[in-house]
């Protein structure tokens, strides 16, 4: 018996003729648990995920993802939406479910006189910047070129360019959407302003996005890379970079993480597997800003390895796509930070102590500066008035690991989190239950609440960091 035999004995099969029916319909591929590709089209990005679906369909175009949501209604099935399959919890697979797949789905548009590029909802990251560096341009994103850029919109976006240009959702202008009733609408300022306001970071919950419009902005050479310090001088490291990210120029990027040496030629062989602290950066516009920046933090502690310099910005977007390939155990736990105090640095020194695996990692995201433009209810996004978004990672290749990372990243999380701002960013969570979803959107949730009513009334988007449907009173 093959594997993929005995997995099949665990999913619900839908009958053949409804399949056949499904396959008349669209001119995307239909897989289901027979088929070939089933094992290798379940997979998401974190090994961790196993969810077996009763079919996955890799839509072609918008007219699939039509007839996907319809024939879905038809026959009560569970929908998932699948962009880049980065989430964490596997939030782009279901079990016994329908996978709507729009990796296939990747086409991009220019409108250089309005210096805007329209991106399908399967595009990765790296699609986006490979397409727009070819012009000298951005949208800001995240930092690893293998995330969706479909979850990580909706969620709000946060990385190298958050402080110059903002998060992504505020560089976003449109989006085209497939709503739960199968209708097919255009969502920006003036139609739909509701559902405009909730997408941008209220998650998958209110439709499917076919494609994104966004606004472009200049990056091209910046001074940017990796500074690192042994864990002893984390303690100092940590509060000078409090005091400067605070207040930095809005060009200049650092995160802070707690790391290990990838074994790696690229890094000396003496520094091999070492825990560190580090800053990873990304600097745009004024050399001398820059320099002057990075001499700072050079004059306070000499790093053991200085590797910032001029770089080209998608080779800083994809410096550690290598290093986290497909298929790691993943468990992530996170927070947004708006005072790093001197007792949450102490908490936090204590538990990066144990990184558990070399993978496994702690970032601090700074999210002030451009991204502080906004208020908390200009759009679903709600935590402009924190300063960053801290995730804790637990990774590793080996499945044997999976209760060491975990447990790890947990016992981080419930030392640092009474020193959180309270909810996290809703892209770094697990499956972690309603009061968790309802603590990241804060005084948002309401209204959320209200505009998935309106949308999906009957929650036919589930498989989110689920905002269940709230009519309002009178309706
Ligand atoms: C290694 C790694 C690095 C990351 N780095 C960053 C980072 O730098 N910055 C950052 O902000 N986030 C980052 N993330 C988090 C990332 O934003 C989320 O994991 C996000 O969900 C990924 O989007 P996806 O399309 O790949 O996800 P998928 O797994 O495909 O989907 C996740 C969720 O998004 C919804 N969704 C997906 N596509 C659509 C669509 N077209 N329409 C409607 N709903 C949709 C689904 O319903 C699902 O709930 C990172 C994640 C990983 C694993």
């Amino acid at each position: 018996m093959s594997p993929s035999t005995i997995h099949n004995t665990k999913v619900v099969k839908l009958n053949e003729t409804l399949v056949q029916e499904l396959e008349h319909i669209v001119r995307g591929m239909v897989i289901t648990p027979d088929s070939l590709e089933y094992d290798e089209s379940r997979k998401v990005y974190n090994g961790m995920i196993d969810r077996y679906p009763s079919l996955i369909v890799k839509c072609s175009n918008v007219a699939d993802v039509i007839h996907c949501v319809q024939f879905a209604k038809s026959h009560q099935l569970t929908v998932a939406i699948k962009g880049g399959g980065h989430n964490a919890g596997g939030l782009g697979m279901v079990d016994n479910g329908l996978v709507i797949d729009l990796s296939n789905m990747k086409g991009i548009l220019f409108n250089l006189a309005e210096n805007t590029v329209r991106v399908e909802g399967g595009c990765t990251l790296g699609d986006l910047d490979h397409a727009t560096q070819a012009f000298g341009q951005a949208v800001p994103t995240g930092i690893l070129s293998t995330t969706g850029i479909s979850g990580l919109t909706l969620g709000g976006g946060l990385g190298h360019l958050s402080r110059a240009y903002g998060l992504t959702i505020d560089s976003l202008l449109e989006a085209d959407m497939v709503l739960a009733d199968g209708s097919f609408v255009k969502v920006d300022q003036e139609n739909h302003p509701d559902l405009f306001w909730a997408i941008r970071g209220g998650g998958g919950n209110f439709g499917i996005v076919t494609s994104f419009k966004f606004q472009m902005h200049p990056v091209g050479i910046i001074q940017g890379g990796p500074m690192f310090w042994p864990l002893s001088e984390a303690r100092e490291i940590m509060k000078f970079y409090r005091e400067f990210i605070l207040g930095a120029p809005k060009e200049i990027y650092c995160y802070f993480a707690f790391l290990t040496v990838p074994p790696v030629p690229i890094f000396p062989e003496e520094l091999h597997l070492k825990k560190m602290c580090g800053l990873l950066w990304c600097n745009i516009g004024d050399e001398a800003r820059s320099q002057k920046a990075l001499q700072k933090f050079r004059d306070f502690k000499k790093p053991v390895l200085d590797y910032v310099g001029p770089i080209h910005f998608d080779h800083l977007q994809t410096m550690f796509d290598a290093l986290y390939p497909k298929g790691l155990q993943w468990y992530w736990k996170a927070d947004f930070v708006k005072d790093l105090s001197d007792e949450a640095i102490e908490e936090n020194l204590k538990h990066a102590n144990n990184l558990p695996t070399p993978h496994s990692t702690v970032h601090f995201y700074p999210i002030n500066g451009a991204s502080h433009d906004k208020s908390n209810t200009d759009t679903a996004f709600c935590y402009r008035d924190a300063n960053w978004a801290q995730v804790i990672v637990g990774v590793d290749p080996d499945p044997a690991n999976k209760d060491k990372i975990s447990q790890w990243a947990k016992a981080y999380w419930d030392g640092i989190h009474p020193y959180s701002a309270g909810g996290a960013y809703v892209n770094f969570m697990m499956e972690e239950g309603t009061d968790r979803v309802k603590a990241s959107y804060r005084d948002n949730y309401e209204k959320l609440a209200h505009i998935k009513a309106k949308y999906d009334p009957d929650n036919f988007f589930s498989i989110n960091q689920n905002i269940p449907p709230k009519p309002n009173a009178g309706t």
